[in-house]
């Protein structure tokens, strides 16, 4: 953390418009971050702004107003790759989703680089997302999608890891900060690991990249995704980063507009990556939106931001040990953002309902991630998760809605 460089979470929550008013008439309480998070002004206006004196569509138009749209556009990838710290915005697509991004991957590397006897490792503890576009490509390729079991605390164990990791596997599915858990994974020396025998290494970011610095080098992972909506951006764009030369040796996944050189009916020669995998309009207005996040994220100082997160989950772990009964599921030694549980005879739907009640969002269900939920032999968990804007009064809230909860089931 840069000295001098603390964090207020009360200003910061002051730039976030969706955090005022009230819900159920109670002061509005927001802990469902790891779902999607709130959006500050930086982010709203700016998008504002492109709306309604910027917008035009790029890569096209031949005029001033195109031609401006199709610069911000690609500033905008120059602002994420900085904000990752890729070597080049070359090494960035924008795609839909997180979702969209690992299935792109699973499509088009996939499809072109396993074959029958590979194997496809991944944690026990990935979001669904990082699970079903693999045993999709496994299916075609006749590949072995193989999970990696947890220890009871959720962490991972490093010694299955270990043994699974051999020469068959191609590919490593990392979740950097499991949504369901909170664990956090050692990724950069699993990545070593996996290198070790010749593999890829896949790193979901969905839930890091809001909370801390996620560094591609640093990492030196291949690939690294993440959403839009969950770094304080827009929804309906998400980014994938792969080093450049396995990018450029991916073929296109999805044909249209955009992604090609030339067109005939005798065949068609396709653009260079990232282009190559951007068919059709690309979301403009959503990128531009991500371009701002990433900014607003760099402005506040991710380090900083880590530093203060960590202190609210401390104290929201040592307020949650007050709840009679109380069950917290993701205890891994290494572990932040995410708080699960669940409490004897409420299920995590009750929960969440008397909470609402109270003004307190939070999230209950398998999280889309129904293997962990096995794992940990319960059908759901309810989850509070913080974001930038959390606060000690919005903990100290949860638990008095939580304390209600427990009396109503005691
Ligand atoms: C949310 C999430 C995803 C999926 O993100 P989408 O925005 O739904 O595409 C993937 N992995 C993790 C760990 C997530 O938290």
């Amino acid at each position: 953390m840069k000295p001098g460089t603390m964090v207020d979470p009360y200003a910061i929550r002051a730039q976030f418009p969706g955090l005022a008013g009230t819900a159920n008439g109670k002061p509005f309480v927001y802990l469902d971050s790891a779902a999607t998070a709130q959006k500050p002004l930086a982010v709203i206006e700016r998008m504002d702004r492109f709306l309604r004196a910027e917008y035009g569509t790029v890569h096209r138009g031949l005029y001033a107003r195109s031609m401006r749209s199709t610069q911000l556009f690609e500033e905008a990838r120059g602002t994420v790759a900085r904000f990752v710290h890729a070597r080049s915005p070359d090494e960035i697509v924008f795609t839909m989703g997180c979702t969209d991004a690992i299935n792109l991957v699973a499509w088009s590397w996939g499809r072109k680089n396993l074959k029958p006897g590979d194997r496809i490792l991944v944690t026990g503890m990935e979001h669904h997302a990082n699970i079903v576009p693999w045993q999709i490509t496994a299916e075609l390729t006749g590949a072995e999608l193989v999970p990696c079991p947890l220890l009871d605390d959720g962490s991972l164990d490093l010694e299955a890891f270990d043994r699974l990791l051999d020469g068959r596997v191609k590919l490593v599915g990392l979740v950097h900060i499991a949504n369901s858990l909170g664990t956090v994974n050692p990724v950069k020396e699993l990545v070593r690991k996996a290198h070790a025998v010749g593999a890829k290494v896949l790193i979901d970011a969905a839930q890091s990249a809001p909370h801390r610095v996620v560094d591609v080098r640093d990492l030196d992972c291949d690939f690294l995704v993440f959403a839009g909506h969950k770094v304080y951006g827009p929804t309906g764009i998400g980014v994938l980063w792969a080093r450049q030369e396995i990018l450029a040796a991916m073929p296109p996944w999805r044909g249209g507009g955009e992604m090609i050189e030339k067109v005939t009916f005798a065949g068609t020669t396709f653009a260079p990556a990232p282009a190559r995998f951007e068919a059709g309009t690309p979301p403009i207005v959503e990128a531009i939106g991500l371009a701002a996040a990433c900014d607003w994220l760099t402005a506040q100082g991710l380090d900083a931001l880590q530093a203060a997160e960590h202190q609210l989950f401390t104290y929201a772990e040592e307020r949650l040990r007050e709840i009679p009964g109380l069950r917290r599921i993701g205890t891994a030694a290494d572990r932040a953002t995410v708080l699960a549980f669940t409490m004897p005879g409420a299920h995590a739907a009750d929960i969440s309902s008397i909470l609402d009640l109270e003004g307190i969002a939070i999230r209950a269900g398998h999280h889309c991630a129904q293997p962990v939920m096995a794992r940990f032999g319960v059908p759901a968990t309810a989850r509070a998760s913080l974001g930038a804007y959390s606060t000690r009064e919005d903990v100290d809230a949860l638990v008095k809605g939580l304390m209600k909860v427990a009396e109503l089931f005691a």
